[in-house]
């Protein structure tokens, strides 16, 4: 099941200035941050309601989140969308013939399980798959 949105993720080039965007000028409030080696990017979280902002610095200039600015400039990189079971979802989506980028369950930050669909199986939008203890 597909319980909500969990987050949205956004690629930014200077996460200082944008957490200070969404702090001091839309009164939000950044409550953790990390840095998720294996996808090269630090991380900001803003809670809102039951979902969050996720925003998206690279570390390095060959990284997925640079990658992605390149091509596209800042912005919306990715919806997530919180469920029960990864593993059982990604079984039935994979039955179901839809295409994967990670087949897998991976750690995300904040110690979620995620998993990434290949934007050409979800009309052009990366969507990520989230579950949470
Ligand atoms: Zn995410």
């Amino acid at each position: 099941m597909v319980n909500k949105i969990d987050h949205v993720g956004i690629a930014v080039r200077d996460l200082a200035a944008a957490k200070e965007f969404y702090e001091k000028v839309l009164g939000m409030k950044v409550t953790a941050e990390e840095v998720v080696e294996e996808q090269k990017v630090k991380v900001a979280f803003i809670p809102t309601g039951d979902s969050e902002v996720e925003l998206l610095e690279s570390t390095t200039p060959d990284g997925p989140i640079a990658r992605f600015i390149e091509k596209n400039g800042e912005g919306i990189q990715h919806i997530a969308f919180r469920v029960d079971n990864l593993e059982e979802k990604l079984a039935q989506l994979k039955a179901a013939g839809v295409k994967l980028i990670d087949e897998k369950p991976r750690r995300g930050a904040g110690g979620a399980k995620i998993a990434f669909l290949h934007p050409k199986a979800t009309f052009g939008t990366l969507v990520e798959l989230c579950e949470r203890e």
